[in-house]
C-alpha cells in the first residue's frame, strides 16, 4: 500500500462507492439478498458473477472489513469469522484430513492448544515443538506434513517464533506456514515479511480494541502455491491458484460451518480497527515501562516482555516489530497469593480477555491454562504463580501507581 497504515485503514471502504455517500460501510443485516432476475441469483451461486445469496457467506460489511485486514496484511484476500477460534478452526478444517500431519509451537492459545487435540481425535498428528529454534520444527518435518503453525509473540510467557527461518524452511520445503498474528497485530508485524502463506487474526483483541466485539479473521498473502498443496478438492481448482487456499477456506471452514461474523460486529471491529496504531503506541509504551518498572521492583522475580534486554528474542523484537506488544508476564516473590495481589489492584481489572483500552490481569495456570493440566503447562513454561499482564491505554503514571500500591 501507497499510504501509511492508518490513512489506508481510514479510507478502505470509500475505495468503492457507498450508498448515500456515508463515509463508511453501513450495517447490512440482511439475513438474504433477492434478485430481480433469477438467472443472477444462479450467477452468484455458481461464482459467475459478484454477489451476496445468503448472509452464513458474508455480506457487504463483512466485505468491506475483509478488504481492510488485506490491506493491513499486504494480504490478497480475507475471510472474516465470529471469532478468532472460529478463523483458527475454519482454516484447519477446510485443509487437512486424517493422516496429515502438523507441526506447532508448543507455546500456544490455550484453547487452540486444545483444538489441535481434537484434531488428533479426527486423525491428523500433532507435532508439538520449541519454535523459538527453526532446528526443532526442521527435524518433525514428515512427508506428511501439511503445514507448521507458529504464534508471533506466544501468551503468556511472550517467547517468540523464529518466525524468520521458519518462514525460509517452509518456503525451501513448499510448506503452508501459518501464523497467529494476534498478539502483535499487523501494526506491529507482517508475517507476510517473514514468508507466511496465511495469517490469523483474532480480531476481538487489539484490531477492534475496546472489548466489544467478537470475530476473527484469516488471511492470504498471496505468496504459498496452493498448487503444491494436495488437500484442495477437484471441483475447487475452477478458479486462478491463487484463489484455491480462500475457496476452500470460505466454502467448507465458513460455510459448512457456519462461525459467520454478523455485520454488527464487523462494523465495531471496523471502527476499532480505524485508531489500532494509535492505540498500539500508547498502550506498547505503557508496556514497556510497566515492565521495567516491575523487573526493578523486590517483589517481582521475574518479568517475560520482549522489550527487555533479558529476554531471549529480544534483539528479533527490536529488529522485526514495531515495538514489542502490550502483553507481559510476572512472578511475584515467594510468600505472595497471587489472587490476594490481584485484588489489591485498583485499576487494573481481573478478566481473561486481552488487548483491550484497559490493562487487564489473570491468573493464567488457575485459568485459561488450567484445563490442559499440570504437567502441559510445565512442558509451556507456566508456573502456578504466573500473572498475565494485557497493558491498556491508561495513563502510564495510574498505571504504575495501582502496582505500586498492590506490591507495597
Ligand atoms: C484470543 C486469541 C485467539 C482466539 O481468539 P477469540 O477471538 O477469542 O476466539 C487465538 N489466538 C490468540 C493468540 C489469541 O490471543
Amino acid at each position: 500500500m501507497s499510504n501509511g497504515f492508518t490513512t489506508t485503514i481510514l479510507h478502505s471502504d470509500l475505495a468503492s462507492p457507498i450508498e448515500h455517500f456515508s463515509v463508511h460501510k453501513p450495517m447490512h443485516v440482511a439475513a438474504a439478498f433477492g434478485y430481480e432476475d433469477a438467472r443472477d441469483l444462479a450467477k452468484v451461486f455458481k461464482g459467475e458473477m459478484p454477489g451476496y445469496s445468503y448472509g452464513r457467506q458474508g455480506n457487504p460489511t463483512t466485505t468491506a472489513l475483509e478488504a481492510k485486514i488485506s490491506k493491513m496484511e499486504d494480504g490478497i484476500a480475507t475471510a472474516t469469522f465470529s471469532t478468532g477460534m472460529a478463523a483458527i478452526a475454519a482454516a484447519f478444517i477446510a485443509l487437512l484430513r486424517a493422516g496429515d500431519h502438523v507441526v506447532s509451537s508448543s507455546f500456544l492459545f490455550g484453547n487452540t492448544n486444545s483444538l489441535f487435540g481434537t484434531l488428533n481425535t479426527l486423525g491428523c498428528d500433532i507435532s508439538f515443538v520449541d519454535a523459538t529454534d527453526v532446528q526443532n520444527v526442521a527435524r518433525a518435518l514428515r512427508p506428511s506434513t501439511r503445514l507448521v503453525f507458529v504464534e508471533t509473540i506466544a501468551n503468556p510467557r511472550t517467547q517468540i517464533a523464529d518466525l524468520a527461518r521458519i518462514g525460509e524452511l517452509c518456503a525451501e520445503r513448499g510448506l503452508l506456514y501459518v501464523v497467529d498474528n494476534t498478539m502483535t497485530s499487523p501494526y506491529l508485524y507482517r508475517p507476510k515479511k517473514h514468508r507466511a502463506g496465511l495469517v490469523i487474526n483474532s480480531l476481538t483483541k487489539c484490531i477492534a480494541g475496546h472489548g466489544n466485539a467478537l470475530g476473527g479473521a484469516v488471511t492470504d498473502t498471496g505468496l504459498f502455491d496452493w498448487t503444491r498443496f494436495s488437500n484442495i478438492y477437484d471441483n475447487y481448482k475452477n478458479v486462478p491458484p491463487a484463489q484455491w487456499g480462500m475457496q476452500q477456506i470460505r466454502k467448507k471452514g465458513l460455510r459448512d460451518v457456519g462461525s459467520t461474523l454478523a455485520a454488527e460486529p464487523a462494523h465495531r471491529i471496523a471502527t476499532g480497527a480505524e485508531t489500532l496504531a494509535l492505540r498500539m503506541d500508547r498502550a506498547c509504551a505503557n508496556a514497556l515501562q510497566l515492565a521495567r518498572f516491575l523487573a526493578a521492583h523486590p517483589k517481582v522475580t521475574r518479568v517475560y516482555y520482549p522489550g527487555l534486554d533479558n529476554h531471549p528474542q529480544h534483539a528479533f523484537a527490536m529488529e522485526h516489530f514495531k515495538a514489542c506488544g502490550a502483553l507481559m508476564s510476572i512472578e511475584l516473590a515467594d510468600g505472595i497469593d497471587c489472587f490476594d495481589f490481584l485484588n489489591r489492584l485498583q485499576l487494573v481489572i481481573s478478566s481473561s480477555h486481552l488487548g483491550d483500552n484497559r490493562t487487564l490481569a489473570i491468573p493464567v495456570a488457575h485459568t485459561i491454562f488450567w484445563e490442559m493440566g499440570p504437567q502441559r503447562r510445565a512442558e509451556m513454561g507456566i508456573a502456578d504463580s504466573l500473572i498475565r499482564l494485557s497493558i491498556g491505554i491508561e495513563d502510564l503514571d495510574d498505571l504504575i501507581g495501582d502496582f505500586r500500591q498492590a506490591l507495597a
